[in-house]
């Protein structure tokens, strides 16, 4: 296959490039979509399924309000990322698992409530609900927890979805709507033409006006052959899946007292994650780090004790991609007309339906996009 000519190239086969290349085929667009892999194995496939939209407490605890308070622009536009996904199963026309009952930072300490209570008034500036509950309150809102939990801070919005469905079914609704979907394509090089970007691959040339990089945590290495310098990088996490039980746990769970993402899929397996780091091998392969299964597991028990009863049966690890500030890369490079980067960092499944939507109004010049000022750092 040699200098096989388009008008969009996505770069990168897991959600965001996925999403992004079936709207813009579904507005009209030529879109060939370029993935080094097969479709949706990384990140997206690999993520585990939260639904988030309140920030982030290990971040919030670490960083500070100042952080929080930059990057909180980006609520409004999580926010509108999860009502799209309450409408994808039906887009798609396959069930993908979307259940959006809310989701709970617990606490176990006063000093844990008054952060969260903090987090809270910066989600609420942003049109954020988190609404505080007393002892009593969680207790009836999730009686599964601990008795050690004293309260918390519940987001109605948040939920979860089914990663391992929803990146095939993204990827089959964009081929039926016209996109050339090429797996096992590698980007190796990329020049500028006049008529635009001229894309050397594993397979291959092709010539495109305009290119997509959605290539998350490997998106820096493809921005680097164009000359364009982006703070994103590649971050091994893991997360880990228990046998199925009946139904516990409604909710996407956190906790103050240590990193947490719990929720339980709807064939009765809790998956238990929340950013704790994989373990890498020295050929750069990443593997599980039983540290970091043993800490994410007592933290798990210590909130919801039924867990410790429970056999945790597989944990799986991917690269993350992350930006050391959180916020987004979404946009036209500055001085490379035709090249646009399509990364939201470490909550990119959450993200994925509005990064594509946006991504598409821009590439196609359509009106209509939210303003990404103070989301992007490309709109500074
Ligand atoms: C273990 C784990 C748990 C997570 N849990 C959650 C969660 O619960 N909720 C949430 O919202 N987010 C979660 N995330 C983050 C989320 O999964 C990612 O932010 C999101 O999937 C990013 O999507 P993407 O399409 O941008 O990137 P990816 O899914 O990584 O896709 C990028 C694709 O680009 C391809 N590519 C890279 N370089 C090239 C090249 N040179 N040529 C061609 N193709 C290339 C890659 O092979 C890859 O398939 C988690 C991530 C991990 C790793």
């Amino acid at each position: 296959m040699t200098d096989a000519r388009c008008d969009v190239l996505v770069i990168g086969g897991g959600i965001a490039g996925l999403m992004t290349a079936w709207n813009l085929a579904e507005a009209g667009a030529d879109v060939t979509l370029l993935e080094a892999h097969d479709l949706g194995t990384q990140a997206s496939g690999a993520n585990a399924g939260s639904l988030h939209l309140q920030i982030q407490y290990p971040e919030f605890a670490a960083y500070g309000e100042d952080w929080a308070r930059a990057y909180g622009p980006c609520l409004g536009f999580l926010k509108e990322s999860l009502s799209l996904w309450k409408g994808l199963s039906a887009r798609v026309g396959e069930d993908l698992d979307v259940k959006l009952g809310g989701g709970v930072v617990v606490a176990q300490t006063d000093a844990q409530m008054h952060l969260i209570a903090r987090k809270a008034k910066i989600e609420e500036a942003h049109g954020v609900e988190t609404r505080l509950l007393n002892r009593n309150e969680l207790r009836t809102v999730a009686p599964y927890l601990s008795d050690k939990a004293i309260g918390g801070g519940f987001c109605a919005l948040e939920g979860k979805a089914n990663p391992l469905r929803a990146t095939p079914a993204v990827a089959m609704a964009a081929e039926r709507a016209g996109v050339c979907l090429l797996p096992n394509t590698e980007v190796m090089g990329i020049s500028s033409e006049p008529s635009g970007y001229r894309v050397m691959t594993s397979r291959g040339s092709f010539q495109a006006k305009r290119l997509v990089n959605a290539a998350g945590a490997a998106a820096g290495k493809v921005a680097a052959m164009l000359d364009v310098p982006i703070e994103i990088d590649g971050f091994p996490l893991q997360v880990t899946v228990s046998e199925p039980v009946g139904p516990l746990i409604p909710h996407l769970v956190y906790s103050a007292a240590g990193k947490l993402s719990l929720k339980q899929a709807s064939n009765g397996g809790c998956i238990i994650g929340g950013g704790w780091p994989a373990a890498r091998r020295p050929d750069g392969t990443l593997a599980t780090d039983p540290g970091s299964l043993a800490g994410n597991m007592a933290v798990a028990a210590g909130v919801v004790p039924k867990l410790s009863q429970i056999r945790a049966v597989r944990s799986w690890t991917a690269w993350v991609n992350g930006t050391p500030d959180w916020r987004p890369i979404l946009g036209e490079v500055p001085g490379k007309p035709g090249f646009f980067l399509s990364l939201f960092p470490w909550v990119g499944f959450s993200a994925a339906p509005m990064t594509a939507e946006v991504m598409a109004d821009l590439v196609l010049g359509r009106n209509g996009t939210a303003s990404l000022k103070g989301i992007s750092v490309l709109a500074d």
